[in-house]
């Protein structure tokens, strides 16, 4: 297996050594490459387990020398993010219940500044709830610290009532962050988006063939159906290699010309051109028109006048394989801003 993205991959929980060196071993047959496992569990309602805590890191270390991991765990507090630095755990990921409470963020963060000159790379999950400003906000906390690795993990977002998803991917909300930083690695957990392990293999491909992210963070669990957390959306390790492999297949390279598609583009942006010239010729004449109204008592908007121009646009349109609504929509704008202009 090889894939030009990171792939991190491993159990929702840390359970048992036993059960941590097994899923490690069969990742790495795998190829796998960086470790995930979770040693302290938020969990939403109190009375489940929560996560070994601080032996695991033990076991976790253990992987790292047996296998040449890199290993990634949640921290959710000052005091597990000085653990895991201490214990030379490679990334640390924040988790969406924590990236929503900015205290929490900062406490992290202030541990982390601590250890900035080691070779850490820190995750941040999206919030629980669909909001950009919070996740931007813990990354700039964490951007604050002088760590030099960070990424952000798209994770889905919490939706009141009924849905496909455990999470609801609102992609708009990823992508909107990939605009404003796009030096920032953006990596999917299809797992926690999906809540089931048939729609991991459909969310990993939207998330790399259509949108580009960066990586993938799956669960894997040696022997999914047993895990003591998430084990609905817990995958075999050779089910990871196999979603890499196709997901590898849908966007293999394929030599080709691109010429033809400079052509097509070239076009494009002449025509382009001129829909500027035109704009720019039509507000001219806006402004003439404002004027005349002005000088003869006119009322600016002129409801027959526009109806009737839209019309003929829209049946112009028509004749040139342009819908309606994609007539009226563009003519809305392009109105609207002649009678500001008029005015
Ligand atoms: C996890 O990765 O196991 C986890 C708890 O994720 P999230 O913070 O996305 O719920
Ligand atoms: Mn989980």
């Amino acid at each position: 297996m090889d894939i030009s993205k990171d792939i991190i991959a491993g159990p929702c929980s840390v359970e048992s050594r036993d059960q941590l060196l097994m899923t490690a071993d069969e990742l790495y047959s795998n190829g796998i490459k960086y470790f995930r496992a979770g040693v302290w569990k938020p969990r939403t309602k109190p009375g489940g387990f929560e996560g070994i805590g601080e032996p695991a890191l033990e076991w976790l270390k253990e992987v790292k020398k047996t296998y040449n991991m890199k290993i990634a765990i949640e921290v959710a507090n000052a005091e597990q993010t000085k653990l895991a630095c201490e214990n030379n755990i490679d990334i640390l990921w924040i988790g969406a219940r924590t990236t929503a409470d900015p205290f929490a963020v900062q406490e992290i963060a202030d541990i982390i500044s601590n250890y900035k000159d080691k070779d850490i790379t820190v995750l941040i999950k999206n919030p629980v709830c669909p909001d950009l400003d919070l996740w931007e906000g813990a990354y700039l906390r964490i951007k604050n610290t002088g760590v030099k690795n960070i990424g952000v993990i798209h994770r889905g977002f919490k939706v009141y009532g009924e849905s496909k998803y455990r999470n609801e991917p609102i992609w708009r909300i990823p992508l909107d962050f990939k605009i404003k930083y796009p030096e920032v690695k953006m990596y999917c957990d299809p797992s926690h988006i999906s809540g089931d392990k048939k729609y991991i293999e459909e969310i990993s491909l939207t998330a790399i063939k259509t949108f580009g992210f960066d990586g993938l963070i799956i669960e894997s669990h040696y022997n999914p159906s047993q895990a003591w957390t998430d084990a609905k959306q817990q995958i075999e390790p050779e089910d990871v290699a196999t979603i890499v492999e196709y997901i590898n297949k849908q966007t293999e390279k394929i030599d080709y010309d691109t010429s033809l598609l400079d052509t097509y583009r070239n076009k494009i942006d002449y025509y382009d051109t001129h829909i500027i010239y035109s704009l720019e010729e039509r507000l001219k004449l806006s402004k003439l028109i404002g004027e005349y109204k002005r000088n003869h008592n006119m009322t600016t908007y002129q409801s027959q006048r526009w109806q009737s121009l839209l019309n003929n646009l829209i049946n112009f349109g028509k004749e040139h394989n342009l819908d309606e609504q994609y007539i009226r929509d563009i003519w809305e704008i392009i109105h609207e801003k002649s009678i500001e202009v008029q005015k």
